[in-house]
């Protein structure tokens, strides 16, 4: 069924939010443990990165200190993973959060070494806090954790179904791509993910699958053939 061995799963953290935009959707999560538990069975090694904009964006406060704003966002990173971590146990799933800085007992210090042997063993290793400085994104942590634990693919879950040419929200006649380069991506500016982190895919040959995650068994799809999305080739 699946082409990959380990992939690097990037969810927002709207997606943890569901319709309420703010906090945890229970159902929505659950939807998304319920995947992740089909594709361990199935033997692939899976890695999660999620933002934290359901709580806190660095770009939140107009007024407060930038580094300060995004030291909150990474914690607000923390909490987003404890909580889909948590929440994958319930279903039978071997969890671990990572993060790159020290969170007293509540998460294990990221490790390449270590993050491989949680992989092997069928564990689910959540990377949060995204790259631990602030003024990055958790685009960028995905990227760079990926590249890391030589993941073979970002399977990046948005809110759309792809790529498109043009925002299809504003513009009727917007085209989606089946396909696309990294380098198409970003010489065209298209919003897939941010520069750095898409700059750091394209140095180091990391391909992406974009899809919507709310499509039924959308991350299951995203590593076969039957991806309804845009495949990102490097
Ligand atoms: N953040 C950070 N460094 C990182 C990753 C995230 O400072 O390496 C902060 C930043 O403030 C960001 C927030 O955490 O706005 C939430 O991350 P996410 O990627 O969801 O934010 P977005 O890209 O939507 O701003």
């Amino acid at each position: 069924m699946s082409n990959y061995k380990r992939v690097l799963l990037k969810l927002s953290g709207e997606a943890l939010a569901g319709d309420k935009s703010v906090g945890f959707d229970e159902t929505n999560v659950m939807v998304v443990a319920n995947q992740v538990k089909k594709l361990i069975d199935k033997g692939v090694q899976i890695g999660v990165v999620i933002g934290g904009g359901n709580f806190w964006r660095g770009r939140s406060s107009k007024i407060m200190d930038r580094t300060k704003a995004d030291e909150i966002g990474m914690m607000a990173t923390i909490m987003n993973a404890l909580y889909t971590s948590a929440m994958f146990r319930t279903i039978g799933i071997d969890t671990i959060v990572q993060t790159p800085f020290e969170v007293g007992m509540m998460t294990e210090r990221f490790s390449k070494d270590s993050a491989l042997n949680h992989l092997k063993n069928g564990c689910v290793v959540f990377f949060a806090g995204g790259t631990g400085h602030p003024y990055f994104s958790t685009d960028t942590g995905a990227a760079l954790r990926a590249i890391e634990i030589e993941a073979e693919v970002i399977l990046l879950a948005k809110n759309i179904d792809g790529v498109y040419d043009s925002d299809p929200k504003t513009n009727d006649k917007a085209i989606k791509f089946d396909s696309i380069s990294l380098s198409e991506v970003i010489t065209k500016n298209l919003k897939v993910m941010d520069h750095t982190a898409a700059i750091m895919c394209l140095e180091h040959k990391m391909p992406m699958s974009v899809f919507y995650l709310n499509d039924e068994d959308s991350i299951v799809n995203a590593i076969s053939d039957k991806i309804n999305g845009t495949v990102v080739t490097v």
